[in-house]
């Protein structure tokens, strides 16, 4: 089996990957950043989003593994001590393979070719002037007239991330929706919006349509992917799944128990 790591670069992270490479190697498995089949993110869950997007290219036939040198993630949930556990249990091939949606964003411009993204935990949407005025479609209709900071659409498995900050829902990871969550929009007798994070599920599509200007900030994932000349903005579930690599069971409301209500 073809293995490769991506590490946070910071001391224990960097020693830790050494380890793990030398440990496969030595049971024989071949390190290949090109073509992998298991890839060990080692750091944290932002280390795990730059392992996404290095090898989105790749999603069919790559599974991820996080190993967390800082606190409990949820891509990253191996301890660093259970390092040699983890080896022998790639080197075995003894693990099942998991699958969590993710979000495609498609943008439409007026004068060029449109751009394709997808997002492991988000995408959101802001303007360059201070208030992002926006129409928000949904399945073809005109939802509402969007104005504030922005918008987020995160993935179920991003629910945690910057979607819990603006209080969306955290949605079970293998559920196939996307979330749609406000950003301090403005709401008073003359401008409205729905004011609740909404989740659309697998068969319904948002699409966001310029009012003023067509130059948008946007970010998918740590990456900063900003639009110009905009038509449309869509978004949809992806066919396209990542892969982790699940090698013993640690149910995810346990994972949010520990990361966001346990007192150590
Ligand atoms: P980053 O430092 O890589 O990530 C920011 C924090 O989000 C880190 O503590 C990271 O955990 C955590 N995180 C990432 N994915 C998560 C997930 N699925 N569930 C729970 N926590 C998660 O920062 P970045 O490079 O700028 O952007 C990456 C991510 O930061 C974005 O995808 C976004 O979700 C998040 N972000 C959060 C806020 C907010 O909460 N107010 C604002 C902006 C961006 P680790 O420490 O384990 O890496």
């Amino acid at each position: 089996m073809k293995f490769a790591i991506q590490s946070r670069r910071d001391a224990q992270s960097n020693e830790l990957m050494e380890l793990a490479r030398n440990y496969l190697q030595d049971f024989g498995l071949t390190y290949d950043e090109d073509m992998p089949e298991v890839v060990i993110s080692i750091g944290g869950d932002g280390t795990l989003l730059h392992a996404f997007h290095r090898y989105s290219h790749l999603l069919d036939q790559v599974a991820f593994v996080g190993i967390h040198t800082g606190h409990l993630g949820f891509y990253a949930d191996w301890k660093p001590s259970e390092l040699e556990k983890l080896v022998l249990s790639i080197a075995k091939k003894d693990f099942n393979v998991v699958e969590y949606p993710l979000l495609e964003i498609q943008v439409e411009h007026h004068n060029a070719e449109s751009n394709t993204y997808l997002a492991l935990n988000e995408a959101t949407v802001k303007s360059p002037d201070v208030t992002l005025v926006i129409d928000v479609e949904l399945n073809g209709n005109l939802f509402e007239r969007f104005r504030g900071d922005g918008l987020c659409i995160s993935t179920p498995s991003g629910s945690t991330a910057y979607n819990k900050a603006l209080g969306g829902a955290i949605l079970h990871p293998t559920l196939a929706a996307i979330q749609l969550t406000e950003i301090a929009s403005i709401n008073n007798r003359v401008f409205r919006t729905v004011g609740s994070p909404l989740i659309l599920p697998a068969h319904h599509h948002c699409v966001l349509r310029p009012v003023n200007g067509q130059n948008f900030h946007m970010t998918v994932d740590h990456l900063k992917v900003s639009q110009g000349d905009v038509k449309s903005i869509a978004f949809n579930v992806a066919d396209e799944k990542v892969r982790f690599a699940r090698f013993r069971p640690f149910p995810f409301w346990e994972r949010v128990h520990e990361s966001f209500i346990a007192n150590e």
